[in-house]
């Protein structure tokens, strides 16, 4: 800039700069492309609570915990959430078959289960081939969604696991028609049934007597918690200080457990090849906002996942998966206020459209399905076709998706265009939905919310 004082030469480069971002912000509102919307239409952000079953001793306890998560009626916990919160639930107990034996007279195995005694419920009674009297509940919540996770085939000592019992339990869902495609691992190192690299995890290992994957994996596991959690408050949202810090933190504390390794990039799922060389979705679990891990029990919900946190959470544009024991209240009611107060902070996010409360199963499925979607468009002079062509990754392969693999997927769409998504060659029913917080408009493949089965009759 020859002859120009340096403070004019300044002030035409501001104005320039200016007039650039004025150009940008004007096509940024009248955006004539297509693009993904990351969480269903109106969410900012997306949570499950992920609760393993440990210490829920009876079905009138899971059934009043679920009533009031699940159904809008009047509980024993107050009027109810009427949220989309799963469950998890196990096929044998042999803490419980030990408990039995030892009362009916019979002499009983010398074994040591970790954590506090536990006579949590479970499909089979013990470890038998018999069917607990409570089965058919379990059942009913599995086939509705809300039964979503398995929390490893049960509560297990050293030597209680085999393989037979697997097969009962699988050869059980196949004949009910049922799947489940979350397995969770559960207790300590003697729980030999759970799955990963750790040398106590057997149940991905070939060469041991309890090998499971190559069964349990055809029936339907995908998504497996190995044991990871993170005090990240939202996982594959925005850039944030504080999670740096905590992603930091946690790689050193990594550092000195020599069994496992966790990838630490705060993303929500990662692809992991098991010993028996097939891959699955590992996902990470949020266990609480502090520097150090702490128990995850009910008592402590508000402290893990209180307002602040929900409210956190919905400013990151992330995904969590809540790690939490729902059932571990010994006392009536099962829920303590604290824990009602934070879940009602959490339903009022989901009623005002800025955080989606999902179960495990259905959050994974959409992110994976989300993060993997192949799709193009085609301009029509009147309208623009979107075309999925493909769900493609290393755990489900590569497939034409149905509608249920789609629920949700929102695409953001021209202002006043037709618009319509198509799926080999048909167009698959949507919604054009209203403007969001971007001000675009969008069209959108409808979210399905669970029914909850009838138990009138208990
Ligand atoms: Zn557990």
């Amino acid at each position: 800039m020859l002859g120009v004082p340096a403070k004019t030469a300044r002030r035409i480069a501001l104005l320039i700069l200016m007039a650039a971002s004025a150009v940008v912000s004007l096509s940024c509102g009248k955006d004539d492309t297509v693009s993904l919307r990351k969480f269903p239409y109106p969410y900012k952000a997306a949570l499950a609570i992920c609760s393993d079953i440990d210490e829920t001793e009876t079905i009138e306890k899971y059934l009043d915990i679920q009533r009031f998560l699940n159904t809008s009626s009047e509980t024993t916990l107050g009027p109810g959430l009427g949220l989309d919160i799963g469950s998890s639930f196990w096929f044998y107990n042999q803490y419980r078959q030990i408990q039995m034996d030892q009362s009916a007279g019979d002499s009983v195995p010398d074994v040591f289960f970790s954590g506090i005694p536990d006579l949590g419920i479970s499909l089979f009674d013990g470890t038998s081939g018999t069917l607990s009297d409570y089965a058919s509940v379990i059942l009913n919540l599995i086939n509705a969604g809300y039964a979503d996770c398995l929390h490893s085939f049960g509560h297990f000592s050293e030597a209680g696991f085999n393989r037979d019992l697997a097969l009962q339990a699988i050869d059980l869902l196949g004949r009910e028609s049922l799947t489940v495609d979350v397995f969770v691992n559960h207790g300590g190192q003697e729980n030999r049934n759970n799955v990963g690299e750790a040398p106590s995890a057997l149940g991905d290992n070939p060469e041991s007597g309890i090998y499971h994957t190559d069964i349990s994996i055809p029936m339907g596991i995908k998504f497996l918690w190995r044991g990871h959690v993170t005090h990240c408050i939202g996982q594959d949202g925005n850039f944030s200080i504080l999670n740096l810090a905590k992603r930091a933190y946690e790689y050193v504390q990594d550092l000195r457990y020599a069994e496992q390794s966790y990838p630490h990039d705060n993303r929500l799922v990662h692809i992991c090849e098991l010993d028996d060389g097939q891959k699955v979705f590992e996902f990470v679990r949020y266990n609480n906002p502090w520097g150090k891990y702490s128990i995850a029990r009910e008592k402590f919900f508000t402290h893990q996942l209180g307002a602040n946190q929900v409210d956190n959470l919905i400013e990151s544009n992330g995904y969590m998966i809540f790690y939490t024991h729902l059932g571990t209240s010994q006392e009536t009611p099962y829920l303590s206020p604290s824990t009602i107060d934070a879940l009602r902070h959490m339903k009022k996010k989901f009623d005002q459209g800025d955080l989606l409360v999902t179960t495990t199963s259905k959050l994974l499925n959409y992110y994976v399905h989300h993060k993997h979607l192949f799709w193009r468009t085609e301009n029509r002079s009147d309208s623009i076709l979107i075309i999925i062509d493909s769900i493609a990754n290393d755990v489900e392969g590569n497939f034409v998706p149905d509608l249920s693999d789609l629920e949700g997927i929102a695409f953001y769409i021209p202002e006043n265009r037709l618009a319509a998504i198509m799926v080999n060659g048909k167009p698959v029913p949507s919604v054009l939905n209203g403007k969001d917080e971007t001000g675009r408009e969008m069209i959108s493949i409808l979210w399905q919310r669970l029914v909850f089965p009838d138990f009138a009759h208990r």
